[in-house]
């Protein structure tokens, strides 16, 4: 029998991560100049990263031949201030996908389900497939997460339950008074996973500050990231917030340097540039609203999003084609197929000039 054979079964079948096509491929297949291509497939920053944080970074380049610190010293000691928690309860990963991997690999075994919304973020599937879980997708309701179905999805083997707030690709948001009837509904042995990748970018009015829901909660975690409003996804940092008695369990687990230094560094000073964030999104709600009014004037219809991204529908079936042709103008938007939404296509909101031209090729289409 050959090796790989004797792999499981449920890795074997993995259906491999999509991600955004990068801009150096695209320019490959059509022989276009690579800064003449827009790319608005990731849910990057079209800002870049905070000055302060590049200053940070370039200069710890001079220290890359020493190991990183792997407790993370500086950034927890940040974020801890920050969240107003305890510094052991912060969680480090390389990316916050890293911290959600562990957290499946931890909890879930062939036998074990985790629960998660139909079209979540789709790492959600991947990762509990990848530790042997079997995973439970819940019907969505109007494109977000339906609570209540998924408390009716709970099964003595659940043992995570995934919530994306706001959510990808979705961009759909629950309110705190739904989220915090939902938790107290779950039995405190099951992890509730609150993935909040896109907090940063919601209006003063709809945020909440779930941290605080951590001492009345043991079984959450909650993660965010360096790599959407602070524009750092390239340098991989993310970070999660729970219990004690969960982060010395992933602590375990984790690589002792699943976090770079250039990362560290960076993160660390991208925290005290509140400024930046300010203006990322600020720059978000413009733009949002230009492609919005842009879609609406071209009878596209869009899910209303809390992210720094949206979907929106390709009405004649399929949306492969419309996609393939926003290619062949230089513009990378994200299929979304894998996420049983084959008619949408989602859109980064990019600088004002990259949503015109977005929307200039999309009135070429339609
Ligand atoms: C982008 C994103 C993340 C963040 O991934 P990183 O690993 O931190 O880059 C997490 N969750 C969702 C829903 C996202 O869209």
């Amino acid at each position: 029998m050959h090796l790989c054979d004797l792999a499981p079964e449920y890795i074997r079948t993995i259906t491999p991560y999509a991600p955004g096509k990068p801009i150096s491929e695209l320019a490959r297949e059509m022989g276009l100049k690579e800064n003449s291509i827009i790319k608005l497939a990731s849910n990057e920053n079209p800002l870049g990263a905070s000055p302060l944080a590049l200053e940070a970074m370039t200069q710890e380049l001079n220290k890359v031949m020493r190991y990183p610190d792997g407790s993370g010293f500086n950034l927890k000691t940040a974020l801890s201030k920050i969240h107003k928690v305890n510094s052991d309860q912060v969680l480090l990963g390389n990316g916050s996908n890293d911290v959600l991997e562990i957290a499946a690999r931890i909890f879930l075994r062939p036998g074990a389900s985790a629960i998660y919304s139909q079209h979540a973020f789709a790492i959600y599937p991947l990762i509990v497939q990848a530790a042997g879980g079997n995973g439970v997708s819940v019907p969505a309701k109007n494109f977000g997460h339906d609570l209540d179905a998924m408390l009716d999805a709970i099964t003595p083997d659940t043992r995570i339950i995934f919530i994306a707030n706001p959510n990808n690709p979705t961009g759909t948001f629950l309110a705190a008074a739904d989220l915090l009837r939902f938790l107290k509904r779950v039995s405190l042995d099951i992890l509730v996973v609150l993935d909040e990748a896109y907090h940063e970018y919601l209006p003063e009015a709809s945020k909440f500050n779930t941290i605080a829901w951590l001492e009345h909660f043991p079984n959450l975690l909650i993660t965010r990231t360096f790599s959407k409003a602070y524009g750092m996804a390239g340098i991989r940092i993310g970070f999660g917030l729970t219990h004690n008695d969960i982060s010395d369990l992933i602590n375990r687990v984790r690589q002792p340097f699943n976090i770079n230094s250039i990362g560290l560094a960076g993160a660390v000073a991208a925290l005290r540039d509140t400024e930046f964030v300010r203006r990322s999104c600020a720059l978000n709600q413009a733009g949002m609203l230009q492609i919005i009014t842009g879609l609406r004037h071209l009878g596209i219809e869009y899910i209303p999003s809390y992210g720094n991204f949206l979907s929106f529908c390709v009405k004649r079936g399929d949306a492969a084609p419309v996609y393939q042709n926003l290619l062949k103008q230089g513009i990378i938007v994200r299929p979304i197929g894998i996420y049983a939404m084959p008619r949408h296509l989602r859109v980064t909101i990019g600088l004002e000039s990259e949503n015109e031209k977005f929307l200039q090729a999309l009135q070429n289409i339609v």
